[in-house]
């Protein structure tokens, strides 16, 4: 059985990754984080579940680390949604605990003074959304000459959320030369011609999820009246055996109203969607992860 250790991790990091639950690599880390250590390039194709950020994460640190604490920004992490940004800038902070070396993320829909802030304090590693990287390096207030090492996250999805064209400005701010570790569920023809562009004869690693969800969520459909929807959920959340709910809605307009009813007969629920700000959304994330919400009714 492959071990952590044996795939070349430093002590500090491979303590962290034990205190943070990992006991054994998933098969993306397997290929990917020597590969990601010895400097090569890399094609990932994986998606959300893989664990595929603490494949590019512990290459990233390690090889900093190696280099110690900079000024600059070093390595630079592009994923499409404010969520994943938060959430791939909180691993590195686990992974990266006992190291010397800063994150910080960056994404837009808050203010930006207090990103502008943390940047000038100094940041080896920066997780950014692509359209406030744009916005601060158009206004001066980022470098990113100074960077060794690039991960684009998603790539597919910033195809279909049209991000690519940003994708593309971004990597012309970025030095010729360097790493670069590239992951993508899928690889259609519009990504093959980023990677060849990007990748300098890639260590190709593919991987399937942890567990797909169809193999450990039953699943089951209800056919029922509009007018009986409410109750139907009611009768549903009131099943032992479900703890958190996440509901999903076809319309903004629609989970606002499934949240509202549920509060109004005593489910604390909340909704979280394009029209929330940012602010909001991050707290409604947050309420339900603290399980101070039982029900999180959402827009895909
Ligand atoms: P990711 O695909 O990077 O978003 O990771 C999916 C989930 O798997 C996250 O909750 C990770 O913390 C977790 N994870 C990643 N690698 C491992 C591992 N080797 N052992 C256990 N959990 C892991």
């Amino acid at each position: 059985m492959t071990t952590f250790s044996s795939l070349g991790i430093a002590e500090p990091i491979l303590t962290a990754l034990t205190d943070y639950g990992y006991e054994i690599p998933t098969v993306i880390q397997e290929k990917a984080i020597p590969a990601g250590l010895a400097g090569r390039d890399v094609l990932g194709s994986a998606q959300t579940g893989t664990g595929k950020t603490c494949a590019f994460g512990v290459p990233i640190l390690q090889r900093l680390a190696q280099k110690g604490a900079g000024q600059a920004i070093r390595a630079l992490i592009l994923t499409p949604t404010r969520e994943l940004a938060i959430q791939i800038d909180d691993n590195l902070h686990a992974y990266g605990k006992n190291l010397p070396l800063t994150e910080a993320v960056i994404f837009g829909g808050v203010g930006q003074t207090p990103q502008v802030e943390q940047l000038k304090r100094g940041v080896d590693i920066l997780t950014a959304t692509p359209g406030r990287l744009l916005d601060l390096s158009g206004q001066g207030l980022l470098d990113l000459s100074g960077v060794e090492i690039f991960v684009l996250d998603e790539a597919d999805r910033m195809l279909d959320m049209g991000f690519i064209h940003d994708v593309r400005r971004v990597i012309k701010l970025l030095p010729q030369k360097k790493q670069t570790m590239f992951f993508s569920a899928t690889l259609p023809p519009e990504i093959m011609d980023l990677v060849d562009t990007l990748l300098h004869d890639p260590v190709r690693a593919a991987a399937a999820p942890v567990s797909t969800p169809v193999e450990v969520i039953r699943q089951e459909v209800c056919l029922v009246d509009r007018g009986n929807k409410t109750s139907l959920l009611l009768a549903i959340l009131d099943q032992e055996q479900v703890g958190n709910a996440l509901v999903f809605t076809r319309t903004k307009h629609g989970a606002d109203k499934v949240a509202r009813d549920l509060n109004r007969k005593g489910v604390a629920a909340a909704a979280i969607h394009g029209n929330k700000s940012q602010t909001a959304r991050q707290e409604s994330l947050r309420k339900f992860k603290a399980g101070e919400v039982r029900v999180l009714v959402a827009t895909d």
